[in-house]
């Protein structure tokens, strides 16, 4: 049996979905007439309090519309130096928008109002202008680290003042809100636009939305045409959305439950030196007297999937398609090398 923590998005279709997508009501939805997609939309923006929203192929790509939203050359975004938005979208930032990055570090991928008050430039000649911040949540190098909204509060309050949009990059934002009983409303009305990913613990094939004003949706529309995300009979995919969003949300406390478990099996072993605080579906550790890559072997001796998450780090996510099962059988697995 092998065991493949690489990522929450090796997941498959339950028969459930299945059964969803293959009934599916679809349409031309370049002509915005794919019934099951703007279902989607419709549902998803409802859930979040938030105007419109619109059906991607990825999360690289709900991030990358929301940067050209808001940004463009001689414009700045502010970010984490750990975000996805910056190390793992191809250098996106500036090929598709062409804006400057402003990079922060803080504790577990996150940042705070005081480093994003102190990032924003003066108007001034030389700077390009602050237009964006983007946060992450939950923080995947941070291992799945969550922000909770007190601490985003503060920072929208102040984007606000200063006439800064607010992103997110909510890829895992539902694993967030299962943890911390948060409502998806009140996520919504911090921010001007959210990405969420169908295709991470939600268990879908493909997709992701972004949520926003209904004008920055439309625009939005231009930008997925202009990056080749225009997609025809899509409703087959927005209906594993769809049955996502009404079966696979709650269960995410379960991925959490068994990360934790995971965490501590982790910790046990002498190679292991530390485990990020295991707040979600991530665990992260941290190896010494052995590289990730001798410790990755081992593990794929043991049919174990994992990656290198850093120089001496490696990550393993919890998702839909590791159950009670499989991780006694990693218990069992790593108690042997
Ligand atoms: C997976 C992920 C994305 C989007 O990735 P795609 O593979 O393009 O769907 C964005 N942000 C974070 C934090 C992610 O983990």
């Amino acid at each position: 049996m092998l065991i493949d923590l690489r990522s929450d998005t090796v997941t498959r279709p339950t028969p459930g979905m299945k059964e969803a997508m293959f009934s599916a009501a679809v349409g031309d939805d370049v002509f915005g007439e794919d019934p099951t997609v703007n279902a989607l939309e419709e549902k998803i923006a409802r859930l979040f309090g938030m105007e419109a929203a619109i059906f991607c192929p990825s999360g690289t790509m709900t991030n990358q519309i929301a940067i050209r939203l808001h940004t463009g050359p001689q414009r700045e975004v502010i970010c984490h130096e750990h975000s996805h938005i910056y190390l793992y979208e191809g250098g996106g930032i500036m090929a598709n928008s062409m804006a400057s990055v402003k990079l922060l570090s803080g504790n577990l991928g996150k940042i705070t109002v005081n480093q994003v008050a102190a990032s924003i430039n003066p108007d001034d000649v030389h700077a390009p202008d602050t237009a964006l911040v983007s946060l992450e949540n939950t923080m995947n190098k941070g291992g799945g680290s969550i922000y909770t909204l007190d601490e985003i509060k503060p920072i929208r309050r102040l984007c606000q003042e200063k006439g800064i949009k607010l992103h997110l990059d909510g890829a895992r934002l539902f694993n967030a809100l299962v943890e911390t009983g948060e409502s998806p409303a009140a996520w919504g009305a911090q921010f001007d636009t959210i990405s969420i990913c169908l295709s991470k613990g939600l268990g879908c094939p493909i997709g992701s939305v972004l949520l926003g004003s209904k004008v920055d949706i439309k625009r939005a529309r231009k930008v997925r045409k202009v990056f080749g995300g225009g997609m025809r009979q899509a409703g087959f995919l927005a209906a594993a959305g769809i049955y996502a969003l009404d079966n696979h949300v709650d269960r995410l406390k379960e991925d959490h439950a068994r990360a934790r478990t995971l965490g501590q099996m982790l910790e046990a072993l002498p190679v292991v030196s530390e485990v990020f605080p295991v707040a979600t579906n991530i665990v992260i550790a941290r190896l010494e007297g052995i590289s990730p890559e001798s410790f990755m072997n081992k593990l794929a001796e043991k049919d174990i999937k994992s990656v290198k998450f850093g120089a001496d780090l490696i990550r393993f996510v919890t998702h839909h398609d590791f159950v009670d099962e499989e991780l006694e059988e990693f218990g069992r697995r790593i108690g042997k090398i």
